[in-house]
């Protein structure tokens, strides 16, 4: 993945749901906004658990936000660390198409639709 301008554009948009995610934290207490005074910066939510108000947070985000939070922290810290894009199974590049779409997986097509050909059997 050497594409300047495409890692760019995935990280930027990244941020954005970061802040969209970040932003209905803040709308639902008072308390969270105390909180996002201090997540300004990209690199803040690098070490969550490091977060005093860790539970606070945990307590105000539903699941699902958490995890979707999680998953864009993890891709922010991939562009970084210039492994985004690069697929965790079998380490070829993920589509670019599939990047558009799920600017945070970290699987491939074909690794991803092995995955859930497996969870299928399963049932
Ligand atoms: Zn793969």
């Amino acid at each position: 993945m050497d594409d300047a301008r495409f890692l760019a554009r995935m990280e930027q948009r990244l941020q954005e749901e970061k802040r969209a995610i970040l932003k209905r934290l803040k709308a639902k207490q008072e308390t969270g906004a105390q909180i996002l005074e201090n997540w300004n910066d990209p690199s803040d939510l690098e070490d969550v658990a490091a977060f005093t108000q860790e539970e606070e947070i945990f307590r105000l985000l539903s699941e699902r936000e958490l995890r979707e939070l999680q998953e864009i922290q993890d891709a922010l810290r991939r562009i970084r660390e210039g492994t985004y894009g690069i697929c965790r199974r079998c380490k070829r590049e993920i589509e670019r198409e599939r990047l558009e779409i799920l600017p945070t997986t970290e699987l491939c097509q074909g690794c991803a639709q092995r995955d859930q050909a497996r969870m299928d059997r399963m049932g």
